[in-house]
């Protein structure tokens, strides 16, 4: 079977097999160039050379009470960050603004916790009504946790666009990286957000300590789900996280092979090139793209990262052609 097959496959709509894909992420790194162009036949047909940029904006900072050992505002890190409540909606307004002139195409609004308040609601739905009419053309996505098919309801009708609810990892490894919630919680908030006719965002996070045998479940689970957009993550290992000692099974040319295997399993789904691809990818970053079609500038929800001008070149250095609304 040759990457070629593989392409094939995947652009005349074929799931992989779980054969096919352990090839894939198994590729020798002296034909990682062969399997890239296997992913960008894929990715050309469907987003041709566009690129997708997007900034996140961290809405809510830390004291979460779930105890996701990744990230760095659970009740289990001990990582010197800066947590604060729910900002305004006149400071939302301000964040997608600035969003908007930095040429994203999208305004990625998170807040830490299990699930948001009523009144944190009540805040954000204000918060998407004065974006929609102060910034139209942004599209608005929220990563707010657990939500109910009611609150779906109501943050679509404020203007919200997209949920970010990730997976995160397979079913059969979630207990390893967090314990007061279960993957079939992710699930029903997904399934609740879908059912209210919301975009869905949803990816993962590799480098956790899961085997290939766990990313391929974890992106055949994505495939059934159908999200519009999929969020590969690298893991940042922040000083203080029960995982910051863990990160270090990727390499460069590992993040791409997880890159390539997700666009050929997801076709026509955004593959977003996620928090770490400047830690983990590092020189690397613009093969990349040749897999994603999507890509965070000016940081994530409490790291830093690639600052928009940086990636600006970068992408004009391709010949890619940026997305702005
Ligand atoms: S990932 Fe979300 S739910 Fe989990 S600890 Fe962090 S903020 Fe809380």
């Amino acid at each position: 079977m040759s990457f070629d097959e593989l392409s094939a496959a995947s652009l005349g709509g074929e799931t992989l097999t779980r054969q096919q894909c352990r090839l894939v992420l198994g590729c020798p790194d002296e034909d990682i160039l062969t399997l890239l162009d296997a992913a960008w036949r894929v990715r050309r047909r469907h987003f041709g050379a566009r690129v997708h940029i997007q900034v996140l904006s961290n809405a809510k900072s830390g004291l979460c009470p779930e105890d996701c050992r990744y990230c760095s505002q659970s009740s289990v890190s001990k990582a010197n960050i800066h947590c604060y409540p729910m900002i305004s909606a006149e400071e939302l307004l301000v964040g997608a603004t600035a969003a908007k002139s930095a040429g994203a195409k999208r305004f990625c609004m998170a807040i830490s916790g299990s699930a948001p308040s009523e009144a944190e609601l009540d805040q954000l739905c204000r918060g998407l009504g004065q974006i929609k009419a102060d910034a139209p053309g942004l599209s608005l996505c929220g990563s707010l946790g657990f939500l109910s098919e009611d609150q779906a309801r109501r943050l679509k009708a404020a203007g919200l666009d997209r949920v970010n609810h990730n997976v995160n990892t397979s079913q059969r490894y979630y207990g390893q990286i967090c314990t007061t919630h279960s993957y079939q919680d992710r699930l029903d908030t997904i399934a609740n957000c879908q059912a209210a006719g919301l975009e869905i965002c949803s990816g993962g996070i590799v480098g956790q300590g899961e085997s290939d045998e766990d990313v391929i479940d974890m992106l055949l689970a994505l495939r059934e789900i159908g999200p519009q957009a999929v969020p590969v993550n690298f893991l940042v290992p922040i000083a203080g996280t029960p995982f910051e000692n863990r990160g270090r099974q990727l390499n460069p040319r590992k993040c791409l092979k997880v890159l390539c295997l997700a666009r050929l399993l997801l076709p026509t789904a955004e593959i977003r090139a996620s928090a770490g691809r400047e830690h983990h990818i590092r020189s690397l970053q613009p093969l990349a793209l040749y897999a994603a079609d999507s890509i965070f500038v000016s940081g994530y929800l409490t790291t830093g990262g690639q600052s928009a001008e940086v990636a600006l070149d970068m992408i004009g250095d391709l010949g890619f052609e940026i997305v702005r609304e």
